[in-house]
């Protein structure tokens, strides 16, 4: 049998061969500086931006009075101008987060804080989350009922614990240790949402289903990008009217009502929450950027618009980027709304703004 055994001559014809071949291959300087100009040229990051929301649902102009809509109008932009006011000084998107969404929960316009919605056994419970797109770190709180500002106790959760989400008795212990505020349960409580739960527990009596109430929402959200290109985003939420005793909608849950990430977006989310925890609305929209490609506009449409009004699921989304583009998406007749970015906000509630 013939073997063939290289022998010294072969093996330096292969070593020439193989040297010219990976000299052919090294890029040239020219070409390195192309190879590294295109590693290195991400989008231009945004300049500080602060995009917010005061909830979704039948907000229609005729069911509105001169007064009401103005008083919405200035509490979002005092929201805005707060926030905003942080991110200038060189604020933590995180902390921008908070401070916004605790304008929001010391109004009794906004089912969030002061003025949530009535569980069926007419209390307030409520959930709160936030994630920072840095990190990827995040904290909630989950059904807790004495926590003065349920998105400070978010954040306490993300910063002061191995932890994502605290819930009820729990998280109320540790709101205390961490030196929060600590209310008692009708702190919350207005005549307002009172009535609303009333109304539904009349027609309850009606129906062997548990109504919801469906033409007002409230829930309160902020997505900000700080100066450090960092997103944050946050929910604080009342939940709805209505409830069932331990009902957790999405607001709290990472991917469902809040997400973050620097290299997608950030997205706070209000509607029937059972829909946008079926659907991961939040994380949907940040993956859609991710393995498709596409813009966030186009995300936040296609979940918002499409998939999720397909299944039936009412709501809306602020989203925002780290090139600073802003997404308000719903699928309701209002969505109290707006932004804030050079120093000028702009808030808008119906859909024609
Ligand atoms: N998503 C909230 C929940 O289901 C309610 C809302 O956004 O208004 O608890």
């Amino acid at each position: 049998m013939l073997v063939l055994m290289p022998n010294k001559n072969h093996l330096s014809a292969l070593f020439i061969i193989l040297s010219f071949a990976l000299l052919r291959c090294a890029p040239s300087s020219k070409q390195e500086e192309a190879i590294q100009s295109k590693k290195v040229k991400e989008p231009a990051l945004g300049p500080i931006t602060l995009v917010l929301h005061g909830g979704a649902g039948t907000i229609l102009k005729e069911n509105m009075t001169p007064e009401l809509e103005q008083a919405y109008r200035a509490k979002l932009t005092d929201a805005l101008q707060t926030g905003y006011a942080l991110l200038e000084q060189g604020a933590k998107s995180t902390d921008v987060v908070v401070a916004t969404l605790q304008v929001l929960e010391a109004s009794p316009l906004f089912n969030a804080g002061v003025g949530a919605v009535y569980t069926h056994e007419g209390r307030n419970e409520l959930d709160a989350s936030i994630m920072d797109g840095g990190s990827g770190q995040a904290g909630a709180v989950a059904g807790v009922t004495t926590i003065k500002s349920p998105i400070a106790a978010a954040l306490a959760v993300m910063q002061h614990t191995p932890h994502v989400m605290l819930a009820g008795r729990g998280a109320e212990q540790f709101a205390r240790e961490q030196g929060l505020e600590i209310v008692d349960n009708s702190y919350f409580g207005t005549e307002r949402r009172k009535k609303a739960l009333e109304k539904l527990l009349q027609q309850e009596e009606n129906t062997s289903v548990l109504p919801y109430q469906d033409w007002k929402y409230g829930t309160v959200g902020a997505v900000a990008l700080d100066k450090d290109g960092n997103i944050a985003a946050g929910t604080s939420t009342g939940g709805m009217t209505n409830k069932r005793f331990g009902r957790i909608g999405d607001s709290p849950i990472i991917g469902a009502g809040t997400f973050a990430e620097n290299a997608t977006c950030g997205v706070s989310a209000t509607g029937h929450g059972e829909y946008f925890i079926r659907n991961a609305v939040a994380y949907d929209i940040a993956a859609r950027m991710k393995y498709q490609q596409v813009s966030l506009q186009e995300a936040a449409q296609a979940v918002i618009q499409e998939k999720l009004l397909k299944k039936g699921g009412s709501g809306g989304v602020v989203c925002l980027d780290r090139q600073g583009n802003i997404a308000m998406e719903f699928n309701t007749p209002g969505m109290y709304r707006g932004f804030i970015r050079n120093g000028k906000a702009e808030v808008f509630i119906y859909k024609e703004e």
